[in-house]
């Protein structure tokens, strides 16, 4: 079964020094282990989380890629390196700094390693010129937070947004990120586990009752992480809801089912019975292999569920595993 791994996050090896350019208190920073081979993700003095060399070291990578049998991995930002909050040039300078990294990280086997760009998204101009610069470099396409503060993808800068890379075919990837959270989930990760596929259904329901995928075109090539969050499991959830209150459904003119042909989902849903129904919902067609590699909440063993899922048919599991990537991110099959 080949695999392309759509779904993966790196930190480049910056010191505190340097993340301290964009600020110096809370800008993330890598901190190495004496040994190289550990160390953690550090925002000022405090860690924000212990991680593994394969993270920041392309030759790591490759060795557990090659461990686990994956021919291609896409590489993004890992979510804390956004810098959304940042003034909109100081921001666009971080990323397009990212970004270069990025390419570095990638250059080491060009043919395995591919980039998706961040963007400044807060400033929808500076996001479209680093979108469009980042295509020309190399990157296979974007990866975007799922909303800005109280704004969420609906919102007009960031449909704009969305609109540009639809005309530029850029490939864009929604990760969730900055979780809503009331002070209740201050331990166990909850906000990873129980906000963070809330953060990601809400992605995808903002753009579909919104009427926001009636405007931006069709083109556009758009993918939400972690199996779309809560959404498949929710759908009837919502479409009964359209059906039965006009507020539901007062800008959103079709069943809210009817959208899903308008978006893609990774398969990190750790659980064969949740792909199955995941795989039902959006069809065999519109799943791609991601895994959060290198984190500790990814799948380890990269492609073992896809591996086992005896209720697909080869063809399924081929478009899965591989193809659907390829086609969604214009990758080279037979590498
Ligand atoms: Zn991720």
């Amino acid at each position: 079964m080949k695999k392309i791994d759509m779904h993966s996050h790196f930190f480049p090896p910056i010191g505190r020094e340097d993340a301290a350019r964009l600020d110096a208190a809370q800008a993330p920073w890598l901190q190495i282990d004496s040994g190289g081979e550990t160390g953690n993700i550090m925002m000022g003095d405090r860690s924000f989380r212990p991680v593994r060399e394969a993270l920041w070291n392309p030759a790591a990578r490759l060795e557990e890629l090659d461990r686990v049998g994956v021919a291609a991995q896409i590489i993004c930002a890992t979510p804390i390196m956004f810098g959304y909050r940042y003034e909109a040039r100081a921001a666009a300078e971080w990323a397009a700094r990212m970004n270069d990294l990025a390419l570095e990280h990638c250059a080491y086997r060009p043919a395995r390693l591919k980039a998706l760009a961040q963007v400044p998204l807060q400033d929808v101009e500076l996001a479209c010129i680093e979108a469009s610069r980042a295509r020309k470099a190399g990157h296979v396409g974007v990866q975007i937070g799922n909303h800005l503060g109280a704004r969420d993808l609906d919102d007009e800068h960031l449909v704009e947004f969305l609109t540009h890379c639809a005309n530029e075919a850029i490939p864009v990837l929604v990760h969730p990120w900055d979780m809503m959270t009331d002070g209740r989930m201050k331990q166990w990760m909850l906000p990873w586990l129980v906000a963070m596929p809330a953060e990601t259904q809400l992605g995808i329901l903002s753009l579909i009752l919104s009427g926001a995928f009636e405007r931006i075109p069709r083109s556009l090539k758009l993918a939400f992480a972690h199996g779309g969050g809560s959404f498949a499991f929710l759908l009837g959830r919502v479409d009964n809801a359209w059906r039965c209150r006009d507020i539901v459904r007062k800008d959103c003119p079709r069943p809210p089912s009817e959208y899903v042909d308008r978006f893609y989902v990774d398969s990190a849903v750790f659980d064969q019975r949740a792909l199955r129904l995941l795989v039902e919902v959006m069809g065999a067609e519109r799943v791609m292999l991601g895994s959060d590699h290198p984190f500790p909440l990814g799948e380890q063993q990269i492609g073992a569920m896809l591996a086992e899922s005896d209720w697909l048919d080869e063809q399924q599991r081929g478009r899965i595993s591989a193809g659907n990537a390829a086609t969604f991110f214009d990758i080279d099959i037979t590498l």
